[in-house]
């Protein structure tokens, strides 16, 4: 395994300018493993300044099917480093193998869509009333700056280059510090796919240390950002400066809703991984359960069953379904979230502790009980926590679904239609999925509604938000 170790900026890795260094440690172990180059400011000002000259030097005005030839060749070289990739990324975060694989491949998959995109957006002729001829043109902003967290630090980078680069514009992606390995890896083969120098640049470095330079510099002309709502909020306040566009994707507390007349069997079994996976660490964990009442108690029984099946333990074995935590402090923080519910009087019905002895591992933890005022219904936990309610009538469940600041993302179980189609209208999130828990589609648009975010990711949805729409009149 090769392990990059400097900042990619204008086609090669470098040293930090100020020498700065990040330890990287392994969260399965806690030994350190890696150092790697952290950006400072002068660094981000050199990269944003040679994006703009890439661009404004080329990648703007490259013929579309060079382009197309260009991110093809991106998402062939990625396909070849799947297991790679894959290797690095297990190592960093302990994200489980089988799962940084698939990321891995997800990532070129994001390339190939947004490869043959580019030859598949256009603009409209629209008849004006006055006569004569009127079009408009989809056309780059210039240098994006993709900022991504820690959670799926590979597919995410990719889901914000490929359409941005796509569009016509230059990136600078900033993952952060904790998973800054697959991204520099992003930039090495990239480049070596035929990405001209500057188009693609990649900065590790703390986002409190660089993040406002990054976000406020004045050839940043798009900000795309998936993290925390706190720093979305604040990354928007700072974007109002330059009028700089932003998309945010940010946290959630997504429900899952069973319905009594649902193969709830089914539910039951595969529900855990819809809020347990990756170590509950996603954005679109379905931490809230609503279940019907009526199927309350054997639901609660067989999801703990389901639970306690989930292997947990070593990230580099192929069979193993959940690693350990990021980071001592993010298990920390969690736990500290089940401390407050066993004090709010909520029963912990599985888990709630530590699994191994070393490795920041925390065991897939089933609350009942909760309060809909206490934090751990409230708040997004970030980690291996569910809360599972009953319900007893369709209004006043979805009045508690929606009494929420975010709306991200939902599951919807019931075998009845008509039921599946006017809940599906009822639930303020962006993305829902019935009789099954899949949120991300490569074609398909994934972002939030309220305090969950702003702008879309994926399919063509995304690339849109990647470019100004430019409208020219031609007088007759
Ligand atoms: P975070 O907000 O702490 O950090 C995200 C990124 O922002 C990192 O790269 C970080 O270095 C950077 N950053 C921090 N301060 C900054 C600043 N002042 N200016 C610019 N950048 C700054 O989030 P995290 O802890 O890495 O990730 C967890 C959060 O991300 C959760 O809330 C989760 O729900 C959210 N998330 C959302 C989605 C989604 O698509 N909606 C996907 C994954 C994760
Ligand atoms: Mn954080």
């Amino acid at each position: 395994m090769e392990l990059p170790t400097g900042l990619f900026i204008d086609g090669a890795s470098r040293a930090a300018h100020g020498g700065g260094r990040t330890v990287l440690i392994n969260p399965a172990d806690e030994q350190p493993f890696a150092e790697v180059a952290a950006a400072d400011e002068s660094d981000i000002a050199a990269a944003v300044e040679s994006a703009h000259r890439a661009w404004e030097g080329g990648w703007r005005d490259l013929a579309p099917g060079k382009r197309t030839e260009i991110l093809f060749n991106v998402a062939r070289k990625l396909r070849e480093q799947v297991d790679e990739i894959g290797r690095i990324e297990c190592l960093n975060i302990g994200k489980p193998i089988a799962d940084a694989r698939d990321e891995a491949g997800l990532g070129a998959r994001v390339f190939e869509y947004y490869a043959g995109a580019v030859t598949k957006f256009f603009g409209q002729t629209i008849p004006v009333s006055r006569g004569g001829f009127d079009f408009t043109l989809r056309e780059s902003m210039g240098v994006v700056a993709a900022i991504v967290p820690w959670n799926f630090p590979f597919p995410i980078a990719c889901w914000k280059a490929a359409p941005a680069l796509a569009a016509g514009n230059c990136v600078i992606l900033k993952p952060a510090s904790l998973s800054p390995l697959t991204a520099l890896k992003l930039g090495e083969i990239a480049h070596a796919a035929g990405l001209p120098p500057g188009v693609l640049q990649v900065l590790p470095g703390s986002g409190s240390a660089i993040g406002d330079a990054l976000v406020t510099h004045p050839l940043i002309r798009k900000i795309s950002f998936t993290g925390s709502t706190e720093i979305g909020r604040h990354i928007m306040g700072l974007a109002a400066r330059n009028l700089s566009r932003v998309s945010l994707e940010l946290g959630g507390k997504s429900p899952n809703i069973v319905f009594a007349d649902a193969d709830w069997q089914r539910a039951a079994d595969s529900s855990p991984m819809s809020v347990f996976a990756n170590t509950g660490q996603d954005c679109c964990a379905r931490s809230r359960m609503f279940v019907e009442r009526s199927v309350f108690e054997p639901f609660v029984e067989r999801f703990i069953a389901a639970t306690r099946r989930i292997r947990v333990g070593d990230p580099t074995d192929d069979k193993t379904e959940l690693g350990p935590m990021v980071s001592a402090g993010q298990r920390a923080s969690v736990e500290e979230f089940i401390a407050d519910a066993r004090k709010q009087g909520s029963v912990v019905a599985s888990g709630g502790g530590r699994t191994h002895a070393k490795g920041w591992y925390l065991d897939p933890t089933v609350l009942l009980g909760v309060g809909k005022g206490d934090r751990c219904w409230r708040e997004e936990v970030f980690g291996p926590v569910v809360a599972i309610v009953p319900f007893d009538d369709e209004a006043e469940m979805l009045r508690e679904v929606n009494d929420s600041p975010y709306g991200l993302s939902g599951s919807i179980w019931t075998s009845n239609l008509s039921r599946a189609l006017r809940v599906s209208r009822a639930v303020q999130s962006g993305v829902l999925s019935v009789n099954c828990h899949n949120s991300v589609h490569v074609e398909a648009p994934f972002g939030g509604f309220k305090t969950s975010g702003l702008g879309r990711d994926l399919g063509m949805a995304a690339m849109e938000g990647y470019t100004e729409l430019k409208n020219v009149y031609v007088a007759d």
